[in-house]
């Protein structure tokens, strides 16, 4: 069939189908306070991607409590942002884990009724970033602790905050530090290996894998560089493009997200982390 009609106009006609029937995507950020995580939230939703291929009317309010932020209402695609700040001391992964499994669990239940919903609101996380802060040191054993719980019931990607405090030779070495903690410690983080599909997808992904943690700058600025109004930061030296990938990893995370795994996150999220919680539910209870 994809010989005959062309894969292409097959793709458009699922991507039309998809922007029609409209498609809801929940993205969860997590760190210290004070790590940019309400800043990198406006890049994305500023960046070139969404700015092309979304509506544009967003609008972003991102608190800096444990709070349930809806953030852009598009026509029919939802994406909401869920903010959870952790101290870095205390061992607070309680709520986010209670509220991440909550959204399993009303999904679940819509399920389970008799008259089952044509469509099943989906509040399920389907990706968490995680922010690091950029120390240039490994990782610290708050944030082993909190990845090792939320790697099990949520896709999660980390990345290295306010990337532009390292050098280029710490930012790779951190990187490569991280990669080895994540490992030793037996943190899941997406993609996972596991879950590659197919050769072609395996290639895609290494290459992702290779480079998370992605190391990013955010921000709510625009400047002017050679007449074209971009993303950055200024600072005394010079503007830091955030969407420039000789500058800083932005543009490969909202990439991955908006772009190349949305689908891929979702499917991970129904298939796994969803699919687990619901055999674990079914088995323990008499629903
Ligand atoms: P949150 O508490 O994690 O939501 O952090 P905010 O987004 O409120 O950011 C805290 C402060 O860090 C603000 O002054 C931001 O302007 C600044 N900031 C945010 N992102 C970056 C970044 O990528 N680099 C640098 N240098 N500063 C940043």
């Amino acid at each position: 069939l994809f010989g005959y009609v062309g894969i292409e106009a097959v793709l458009d006609q699922m991507r039309r189908k998809t922007m029609k029937a409209g498609f809801e995507f929940n993205i969860m950020v997590v760190g210290q306070s004070g790590l940019g995580k309400s800043t990198l939230v406006n890049t994305l939703f500023k960046s070139k991607v969404s700015r092309k291929s979304c509506t544009p009317s967003y609008e972003e309010k991102i608190c800096k409590t444990v709070k349930l932020h809806s953030v852009s209402h598009g026509e029919s695609t939802h994406t909401h942002t869920y903010t959870h700040t952790h101290t870095g001391l205390e061992q607070s992964w309680e709520p986010i884990v209670k509220y991440v499994n909550e959204q399993y669990e009303k999904y679940l239940r819509e399920e389970l009724h008799v008259n089952r919903k044509r469509r099943i609101p989906d509040s399920r996380v389907h990706c968490c970033i995680y922010f690091l802060p950029a120390t240039g040191h490994r990782l610290r054993p708050i944030d082993v602790e909190f990845m090792k719980r939320l790697g099990k019931i949520v896709s999660i990607v980390p990345v290295i905050a306010k990337a532009d405090t390292l050098t280029i030779e710490e930012r790779q070495e951190f990187k490569e530090r991280i990669r080895q903690d994540l490992a030793a410690n037996g943190i899941h983080v997406y993609p996972q290996k596991e879950f590659d599909e197919d050769p072609e997808e395996h290639v895609l992904n290494e290459r992702i894998r290779e480079s998370i943690p992605f190391a990013v700058v955010g921000t709510d600025k625009e400047h002017q560089v050679n007449g074209n109004k971009v993303l950055g930061r200024k600072t005394k030296w010079g503007i830091i493009e955030v969407e420039n990938v000789a500058h800083c990893e932005f543009a490969n995370l909202r990439d991955l997200l908006i772009r190349s795994h949305l689908q891929d996150l979702k499917d991970v999220t129904h298939n796994i982390h969803y699919e687990t919680y619901r055999v674990r539910r079914l088995n323990e209870s008499n629903m």
